[in-house]
């Protein structure tokens, strides 16, 4: 496995958890210097909180339980590319780097949503964008958004917008 690989699998790790406790499947770890900082989980329902996805959560406990407000020198696996709301509040963090896995074309296909590119299109707009990269471990977290969201293997009812 390489770095990236390894530190995405405990974010995938962390998203099977927060399934597992009552949220929605999806998991982030920061990394700071080769090793994990801050883990984050979905924790929408368990706080009826409809903002703390895993990466909005890690950012703002992160955070503020270090003293920081900009993350430069910090990586941010997340198990799914992260929605616009993560992707701006990612680029006000002032993230170094974002390795994600599934990509949020996969999470719309099993939801029957409209495709987007979400975290490109805020980062194209955004004058200090972190590096990105997608697609690592894809077919893991795309494994694990289907056993939870598609209704074919008897899961939650897929909703349309
Ligand atoms: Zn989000």
């Amino acid at each position: 496995m390489t770095q990236d690989e390894i530190f995405m699998a405990r974010a995938l790790a962390l998203a099977a958890q927060a399934a597992r406790e009552g949220d929605e499947p999806f998991g982030a770890v920061l990394v700071r210097d080769g090793r994990i900082v801050a883990e984050g989980k979905n924790r929408i329902h368990t706080r009826h909180d409809p903002t703390y996805h895993a990466e909005l959560g890690l950012v703002r406990d992160y955070c503020a339980a270090s003293g920081v407000t900009e993350l430069s020198g910090c990586t941010l696996y997340s198990s799914c590319e992260p929605c616009f709301m993560c992707a701006g509040a990612l680029v006000w963090a002032r993230l170094g780097r974002l390795v994600f896995g599934a990509y949020d074309r996969d999470y719309c296909a099993i939801r029957g949503f409209v495709p987007n590119d979400c975290s490109k299109l805020i980062f194209d707009l955004s004058p200090a964008a972190p590096e990105a990269a997608g697609g690592v471990l894809r077919a893991e977290g795309v494994a694990l958004l289907e056993s939870y969201f598609d209704p074919a293997r008897g899961a939650l009812p897929a909703r349309r917008p």
